[in-house]
């Protein structure tokens, strides 16, 4: 899924816990980022496997998107991976239960909305300066229902 989805999902669910006082609005930001920042992989990917423009954000985007040149997901989206980064969480947990509650807000969040990604979903596919862009159906419908939840909740 795209940055944005993968942003506004688990700030939506933390948003949730501000209102009911049991997370600040800084454990949520913070979720939010964790949930796009795994895609930082990508570039780590691009770097280590293309045979041209190995540093250019720019590819690395148009790779993810549309050429699908190699796999630029590493292992902290696979199975070894979430086992590590949940151990990691336990330990940290002992110190800051609330920063591990954003963090794996943020970071579960990514791999269940990279995994619910359906096969034969309709798509909208168009350019915009020198990014290609996609979006499917259902992405599109579930940003709009996270931004609409968001605005009730910045309203009560
Ligand atoms: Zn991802």
């Amino acid at each position: 899924m795209d940055p944005q989805t993968h942003f506004l999902f688990p700030f939506t669910l933390s948003v949730i816990l501000v209102k009911l006082n049991l997370f600040s609005w800084k454990l949520a930001l913070l979720a939010g980022i964790v949930g796009v920042i795994v895609d930082l992989d990508h570039y780590v990917e691009q770097i280590a496997h293309a045979k041209t423009n190995r540093f250019s954000l720019t590819a690395t985007w148009n790779n993810a998107v549309r050429f699908h040149r190699f796999n630029q997901r590493s292992f902290i989206h696979d199975g070894i991976g979430a086992i590590i980064v949940t151990l990691v969480l336990l330990v940290l947990a002992f110190f800051s239960g609330q920063i591990t509650l954003a963090l794996g807000f943020g970071y579960y969040s990514h791999l269940l909305l990279d995994y619910a990604r359906l096969k034969h979903e309709k798509e909208f596919c168009w350019k915009l300066g020198v990014f290609y862009m996609k979006e499917s159906e259902l992405e599109f419908i579930l940003d709009a229902l996270l931004i609409v939840v968001l605005l009730i909740l910045f309203l009560i």
